[in-house]
């Protein structure tokens, strides 16, 4: 059965990329009916950062991305944190200098390059290094000289399909492909990335090794340890980098690239995977599925749920070019994502936990109304067409809670949005009034969306049929748009442009008050 493994190092927190791989990984594992794993990989003990371990996982779970095995998660094929498998590396390093595939280099320089906390490419090149012989190097080693165990690497040309890249074709030219004998032990005898993670991916069962794009150059060297090793290569599916707008490498300089951040912002998770697993996704597929249900709103098409995702995902459909990250369309999936969650008994209770201590803190006198989950519920209802994010319903529920202030008056800015309506002054003055009017006839017990609604609408008839003089039948007629009346009406209520649909708002604010907030507008 397919498995796969996301293997992440513990450098910090993940970011969007690093989600994104992690939520590949689970799509493609889940999709082939397989399963994936959670490796660390530590080997680089001077990058890690101390509790990143743990955030990762905390995270991963925020993610609903559910390992099947690693660390804290037991199975088979354990430990799942490299720095606890060095023995595995140094045997594997053993077997092919023994073999007289890899050699010890004892240069000072080769040594040196492997110390510093920069460790990078920067080996000198296959060169006239004679490597010394085994009863040599045991020499060596016993008077502590320090050494890298290197790879001899082939200076053939390579081709390889990658699953996402297609077929890649690596020249022989060392310089440009790095064929430099790759490094597999640092002089601290710690393994380089390159043979912990072909190691472990062979020994952890690994079928498919799916990841970043900036591990494609790598990849010759992978194949190559494969081959000497005699371990059967998996396939590889490499990932396109995202980037900013402006082509850019996300980075932490360029904004909010940590996962965690948007969380702590009241991101919902199943927008962020929904957002990354659109990155660089062609998902014309997940269109074609889901066009019937909700063929009106083609932005629609594009809130996928983690199952959505699942069902429809095809490596083949990952793009090869990269990715670039347009937040307003994290946050349109947010309101969208949200709106689906409160539509869903355990969502609906999550997110009225997360929200409650919020709206209490806001609004101290409403404490007992947020007692109710419906109550928080119907709060983020009503405002969550004017929020990002659900951290910012305490912000748009001031209407719900806190009368307009209109003394003396409106401040001559907003007042622009009656001149711009078809309704001049006088008929605003009107409108509201009769909207009063109307509204006081409904007697308490018939304060009903139904009633409300019918108001409402009635409202655009009876203003256009005031305006026509009585006793004039050739006055020209003035017709009155619904529209210019539930703008002031709206803003007279609210003191807002936007908001909820009318009638809920005033379902919401109870009769005496929304009598109230008009008769106030009028003053
Ligand atoms: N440890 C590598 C990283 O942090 C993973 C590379 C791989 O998946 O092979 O990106």
């Amino acid at each position: 059965p397919p498995r796969l493994r996301f293997a992440p190092s513990p450098t910090g927190y993940l970011h969007l990329g690093g989600l994104r791989t992690a939520l590949f990984n689970h799509l493609f594992a889940r999709s082939l009916g397989g399963k994936w794993i959670l490796r660390i990989e530590d080997t680089d003990q001077t990058r890690l950062v101390p509790g990143s371990v743990a955030a990762l996982q905390e995270t991963l779970a925020w993610a609903n991305l559910h390992y099947d095995e690693g660390p804290s998660a037991g199975g088979s094929h354990g430990p799942y944190i490299q720095s606890e498998r060095l023995d595995l590396y140094r045997h594997y390093a053993e077997k092919l200098i023994s073999e007289g595939k890899a050699y010890r280099d004892f240069r000072a320089e080769v040594v040196a390059s492997t110390d510093s906390a920069n460790f990078t490419k920067q080996v000198p090149l296959r060169d006239t290094y004679i490597a010394p012989d085994e009863s040599e190097a045991k020499h060596l080693i016993s008077l502590n000289k320090p050494y890298v165990v290197r790879l001899r690497a082939p200076t053939t040309s390579l081709d390889h399909t990658d699953l996402v890249y297609g077929s890649i074709h690596f020249p022989s030219d060392p310089l440009r492909h790095g064929t430099e004998d790759p490094i597999l032990l640092k002089s601290n005898l710690w393994p380089t990335y390159h043979l912990a993670s072909v190691v472990d991916d062979h020994l952890m069962g690994i079928t498919h090794v799916l990841r970043g794009e900036e591990w494609l150059p790598s990849l010759p060297k992978h194949l190559w340890l494969y081959q000497a090793l005699g371990f059967r290569p998996p396939e590889f599916a490499h990932l396109p980098l995202l980037v900013n707008a402006d082509g850019s490498k996300l980075s932490k300089r360029s904004g909010d690239v940590r996962v965690e951040s948007y969380r702590d912002k009241g991101i919902e998770a199943e927008a962020l995977c929904n957002f990354v697993g659109l990155m660089g996704y062609n998902n014309l597929r997940y269109h074609e599925g889901k066009r019937r249900e909700e063929e009106v709103d083609g932005a629609g098409l594009d809130v996928l749920t983690m199952g959505e995702m699942v069902k429809g995902f095809r490596i083949e459909d990952v793009n090869r070019s990269r990715a670039s990250v347009d937040l307003s369309k994290l946050y349109y999936l947010n309101a969208r994502h949200l709106g689906l969650k409160l539509g869903e008994a355990e969502g609906r209770k999550q997110v009225v936990s997360r929200i409650r201590g919020r709206l209490e803190e806001a609004f101290p006198e409403a404490k007992q109304r947020f007692k109710d989950d419906a109550e928080v519920a119907k709060v983020v209802e009503l405002t969550r067409g004017t929020c990002a994010t659900l951290f910012d319903v305490p912000q748009s529920a001031i209407p719900l809670f806190r009368r307009p202030s209109w003394t003396p008056h409106p401040p001559p800015d907003t007042l622009s949005l009656f001149r711009h309506s078809k309704l001049i002054h006088t008929h605003f003055t009107r409108a509201l009034s009769t909207a009063h009017q109307e509204f006081s006839a409904l007697p308490p017990s018939n304060w009903t969306h139904d009633s409300i609604h019918a108001v409402i609408a009635s409202l655009p008839r009876l203003l256009s049929n005031a305006s026509i003089p009585p006793n004039d039948s050739n006055a020209p007629k003035t017709k009155i748009k619904k529209a210019a009346i539930l703008a002031p009406l709206r803003f007279a209520i609210s003191a807002c442009e936007r908001g909820a649909p009318l009638a809920d708002l005033f379902l919401f604010l109870g009769r005496d008050e929304s009598l109230e907030r008009l008769r106030a507008a009028l003053d």
